[in-house]
């Protein structure tokens, strides 16, 4: 099944190189449909882990790039600048929370969350410079960062540091990664009951140690790859308020929740709680290539270029590659013309089909938010054979860990969405049987 070539010398995410998993070859993608070399069709649930939300192939999309490619595929962003990075970023500002108003593009989610935390301590840094308080000048010990447990932002360094330390696996790395400090994860369910003690934890941490923090990390809503748990608006609201108590700034990483996957077009707006830094990325263009940005207010903008550097020291050579701009906007305005929320809605309606599983014995929990439905399980799954069995039924479903979920293209049909539910729950079932099976 796997090329030979690929399976001896290419890399795939998180694979070995002695034991790789198998992988299809894929001829080619349109609408909600992978098309593999061997002719087998599958209905996609993942997006391509949140990107392509308007399906694969799409003539408007592809129009956008064409188009693009006949003024340039790409040029230098110092001293240079252009109509796609231009007018994209007028709509970004229009859609992320009103205090954010500077935009930098920067090319993966990773680099999106470098850039966000070297801005955190580049304000803290500028503002101790710039003070002619004394007792300013502490500030410049605003170096860490306070994150939650079950968290992902991406695998650079940095990135890296913040995200859980047991899935993260940060002990491989040892002493060559930054120590941040972690705190629990919430708690109180997204349509749970708020605990008002969930911050107690973060409230006596920050007591200690907010001299040293420059912000606290956060996906707002929902903890994506860390383990796809969704939790309470208020501890966001909450979280707000600490972080102006204690001085820290808050950082959203919005990669994975942007673009309508949780039924708001951005998950802070579920707690109407505005960050001062901003991640986007994954689904901004349409899963064409790969863009991200980084906002942040003014404030925090221009503290940074009152400071020493006078600059915020950051430029990507592929930084606002016009190409990827140009679909980020299509992509953005598609997503906008059309009733994308009820589209949500239907979707996440259609996917409350996933309940019936929570009747196995050996699941522990089923959740929705939006268009995104998640099978948490008792145990590790077997990625290889669960894979196998997905793709024979003709979907695309990659789970991992203790999770099976979906996260589908909103162009997906309601008969094609119950295909995939149908094929994914009847594997899910089919494979209780084995355990039992086991067991006796
Ligand atoms: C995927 C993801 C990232 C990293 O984005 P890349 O484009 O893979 O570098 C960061 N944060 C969150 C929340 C993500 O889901």
């Amino acid at each position: 099944m796997s090329d030979q070539f690929d399976l001896e010398h290419i890399w795939h995410p998180y694979t070995s190189m002695l034991h790789p998993l198998p992988t299809f070859k894929v001829k080619r993608a349109y609408g909600v449909t992978i098309e593999l070399e061997d002719g087998r069709q599958l209905i996609d649930g993942m997006s391509s882990w949140w990107c392509a939300i308007h399906g694969y192939h799409h003539p408007e999309l592809d129009l956008a790039v064409t188009r693009q490619l006949d003024h340039m595929a790409h040029i230098m962003f110092g001293g240079l600048t252009h109509e796609p990075a231009i007018e994209l970023g007028k709509l970004l500002l229009k859609i992320t929370p009103p205090s954010l108003d500077k935009i930098f593009y920067a090319d993966s989610g990773s680099v999106a969350v470098e850039v966000a935390m070297k801005m955190a301590v580049q304000y803290w840094s500028s503002k101790a410079g710039s003070s002619k308080v004394e007792s300013d000048t502490t500030l410049k010990q605003k170096t860490n960062f306070i994150t939650t447990r079950s968290g992902y932002h991406g695998d650079t360094w940095n990135a890296m540091s913040v995200c859980d330390p047991v899935t993260g696996m940060h002990q491989i790395f040892g002493n060559s990664l930054s120590q941040r400090i972690f705190v629990s994860e919430p708690q109180s369910r997204f349509d749970g009951e708020w605990n008002p003690h969930e911050l107690d934890e973060v409230e006596q941490i920050l007591k200690l140690h907010h001299h040293e923090l420059a912000a606290f990390i956060i996906e707002p809503i929902v903890q994506g790859a860390g383990g796809m748990r969704f939790y309470h608006p208020e501890y966001l609201k909450q979280l707000r308020k600490l972080c102006d108590q204690y001085q820290l700034l808050l950082i959203f990483d919005e990669i994975a929740t942007g673009f309508g996957r949780t039924g708001k077009l951005f998950a802070w707006e579920h707690a109407q709680v505005e960050p001062d830094i901003m991640c986007i990325g994954k689904g901004l263009t349409g899963g064409y290539m790969t863009l991200s940005a980084t906002l942040t207010t003014r404030q925090v903008a221009e503290t940074i270029s009152a400071g020493e550097a006078g600059v915020f020291m950051h430029g990507p050579t592929f930084m606002a590659n016009p190409l990827a701009c140009a679909v980020a906007l299509r992509s953005t305005q598609l997503l906008l013309e059309q009733d994308w929320q009820d589209n949500i809605q239907r979707i996440s309606e259609q996917l409350q089909q996933l309940q019936i599983l929570s009747e196995l014995e050996y699941v522990a929990d089923v959740r929705i938010l939006g268009a995104i439905g998640v099978v948490e399980l008792k145990f590790n799954v077997d990625m290889k054979t669960l894979q196998q069995q997905f793709v024979e039924r003709g979907i695309w479903v990659r789970p991992f860990g203790k999770l099976v979920y979906v996260m589908p293209p909103y162009v997906i049909s309601k008969d094609e969405l119950n295909f995939l539910l149908q094929q994914l729950i009847q594997v899910v079932q089919h494979m209780q049987a084995e355990v039992q099976h086991g067991i006796a």
